[in-house]
């Protein structure tokens, strides 16, 4: 028995030779199942967006293939599809404002400064045996309206998350 190809798209296996290979890259079947794997990462609402600027591809809708596959500059949607697809969008946006309500509010700029003050004098306490780690501690939760006041130059930036790549210091010579 030969090897076999899986193919991750379809979610199905046949005999691998080349005549099996392109019999299968090139059906109608994989094509589609390909680009339906794609367009999971996409949002709906962008699809729905792509496919109503296109015309419908008359060759597709009367014959059910067309040379050109999922690269067609037509619509291989039908008007089924393409309702589908519209319900699928108001869906998803639906459930979206849904999650919008922040379920804890983010900490004002006083708020996060005195906690960081709190923090820090903690430390200074402690000593410095243990430092590294509660000081990375303290870059997480920088509050992103600090991230969006805009044109600061680079010494105000506030941390990236995860912090620093290199120090500031190893930089001069
Ligand atoms: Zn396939
Ligand atoms: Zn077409």
């Amino acid at each position: 028995m030969g090897k076999r190809y899986y193919c991750d798209y379809c979610d199905r296996s046949f005999q691998d030779n080349m005549h099996n290979r392109k019999k299968h890259l090139f059906g109608v079947q994989h094509q589609r199942s390909k680009k339906a794997w794609f367009d999971h990462f996409r949002g709906f609402s962008d699809i729905l967006k792509d496919e109503q600027a296109k015309k419908p591809c008359r060759k597709f809708l009367q014959r059910g293939v067309c040379d050109f596959g999922p690269s067609c500059r037509f619509s291989h949607m039908t008007e089924v599809e393409l309702m589908n697809l519209q319900q699928k969008v108001q869906d998803e946006s639906r459930r979206r404002e849904g999650l919008e309500d922040p379920v804890r509010p983010e900490p004002t700029g006083e708020e996060w400064l005195s906690r960081r003050e709190k923090r820090q004098s903690g430390l200074a306490s402690k000593g410095d045996g243990s430092r590294t780690e509660e000081q990375e501690e303290t870059h997480d939760d920088v509050p992103s309206q600090l991230y969006s006041i805009p044109d600061l130059p680079p010494s105000l930036l506030p941390p990236p998350p995860g912090g620093w790549k290199v120090h500031a210091n190893t930089e001069w010579g």
